[in-house]
């Protein structure tokens, strides 16, 4: 399909195909297209965005062969690789194509990738295209992975396990064990290529991060003096941009029961879309969640657990909880009646609880999880820490009471409140992550524009 007729400049975007990284670029693209720019999304076969919620962008699948997957943190390492070499051809033919024909679907401004997608910058510089980076993940995370880079080049790893408690030299408030490798063994060459590409700028002539200055002014300069190029803090994207990114039917029922429930009574329990709980972590949830007598809204995703629910334990629970498949979760937390938020501690969830005022029980599983609790529970001081070895029906059902009813919880709520209130001035008028998608639109027009009519001199002298 061509893209709509009268736009002279457009700007292609490439999502990876998890909910995470879809949600922020389907919420930038928004943005974009408000401020002028025709929208091209080239998508994945898996997981693909729901064209039908956006009629305003022209969608474009790459035949990846890999709609058949079901993407968990278990097969993450085997589809990325996979998907970047089968994406390859199909987006070079389309932007040929596109090219070739400006006069139906404008002239190409720049291509935004999101950094699992590192294809992308590789087709892009043989076809003389600027392309921008799209974190889908915090500056603090990609500070860490930089500094595990670092640490690896003076032959830091393995370590022996006594030190993965020891502060990582470069950022001291990370522990060994909150970087996203298995220090102490001999970490995989295919993991280690992939890290190695997800954090290698490329060509790329910008990064735009989904998150907001003043959360994490140390590590925005830090990567600052790293990567030496413009780096756009637009966050958080889901308060600045409305638009529909759910891959799944969100079952809003669990609205009209929240409506029923007290003020901050509400545990909200969710591990994002790709981590998967073992039966044992999985029925000892169950169990801290009925013991800690409090209320909860528990999101069980079909793919995310191994294990039926004990029997009678819905009978048991009766009105006090609500199970569901998929929840409205930016609703649900911007519910007067949610007062906590069990998280895995993904990068959205973890903005979406901060912005609504929500204290979380930080449970992190895999890849930036970890980092981001860590600064939930160290640096900004918002929620409680839970790890592996904690997960026990009756540390689970205590860390719940200590968030929802007990004094540490009242100061966390008080705390994240707090934050709340500062950091909302960010997306005001005036405010950095507003001033931020100004310059990247001033950014993308002018600076964009001008190297694609550079090329384009250099081509008829
Ligand atoms: N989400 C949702 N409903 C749910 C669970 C999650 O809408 O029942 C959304 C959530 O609001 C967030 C995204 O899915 O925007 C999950 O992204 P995150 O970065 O937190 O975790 P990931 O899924 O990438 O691990």
């Amino acid at each position: 399909m061509a893209v709509e007729e009268g736009k002279s400049c457009c700007v292609v975007l490439v999502p990876s195909p998890f909910q995470g990284h879809i949600t922020p670029m389907l919420q930038l693209a928004s943005l974009l297209h408000a401020k002028g720019f025709s929208i091209v999304i080239n998508h994945s076969e898996l997981n693909p965005p729901d064209s039908s919620k956006h009629p305003e962008f022209t969608f474009f699948p790459l035949k990846d062969g890999l709609s058949n997957n079901n993407p968990s943190f278990l097969n993450l390492f085997d589809i990325i690789p996979e998907m970047n070499v089968n994406c390859r051809v199909p987006f070079r033919d389309y932007l040929v194509q596109m090219m070739e024909k400006p006069e139906i679907y404008g002239q190409i401004s720049c291509i935004v990738y999101d950094h699992l997608m590192y294809f992308t910058t590789e087709v892009a510089v043989h076809l003389k295209l600027p392309t921008i980076l799209l974190r889908a993940s915090s500056c603090a995370y990609m500070e860490a992975v930089c500094a595990f880079f670092a640490l690896k080049a003076e032959n830091y790893f393995p370590l022996p396990e006594s030190q993965l408690l020891d502060p990582v030299p470069k950022v001291p408030i990370l522990r060994f064990k909150d970087l996203p490798f298995d220090l102490i063994s001999e970490i995989p060459e295919p993991k280690l290529q992939l890290f190695e590409k997800v954090v290698n700028l490329g060509f790329s002539v910008a990064i735009i991060f989904n998150t907001i200055k003043n959360l994490e002014n140390h590590a925005l300069s830090w990567l600052q003096k790293h990567y030496r190029v413009p780096i756009f803090t637009i966050g958080p994207l889901h308060k600045i941009a409305s638009s529909q990114t759910s891959l799944v039917e969100e079952d809003t029922s669990c609205i009209s029961w929240l409506n029923t429930q007290a003020p901050n009574s509400v545990l909200y329990v969710s591990i994002g879309s790709i981590v998967v709980m073992d039966k044992n972590e999985f029925i000892e949830t169950a169990w801290g969640l009925f013991n800690s007598n409090q209320s909860f809204l528990w999101v069980v995703r079909p793919s995310s657990i191994e294990h039926d629910l004990p029997d009678g334990y819905l009978e048991a629970v009766g009105d006090r909880g609500r199970i569901v498949k998929w929840a409205p979760q930016k609703e649900v937390l911007a519910h007067p009646a949610v007062g906590g938020f069990w998280s895995h501690c993904g990068w959205n969830s973890t903005l979406e609880s901060i912005l609504e005022g929500v204290p979380m029980i930080c449970r992190p599983c895999f890849g930036d999880q970890n980092v981001n609790a860590r600064y939930l529970t160290h640096v900004w001081k918002v929620g409680l820490e839970i790890g592996p070895d904690d997960l026990t029906r009756c540390v689970i059902a205590s860390a719940i009471r200590k968030l929802m009813v007990e004094e540490e919880g009242k100061e966390l709520r008080q705390r994240v409140l707090d934050m709340k209130q500062k950091l909302q001035m960010s997306f005001r008028d005036g405010g950095s992550s507003h001033n931020s998608l100004k310059s990247l639109t001033e950014f993308i027009s002018s600076r964009v524009c001008h190297y694609y009519k550079n090329r384009n001199e250099r081509r008829t002298n």
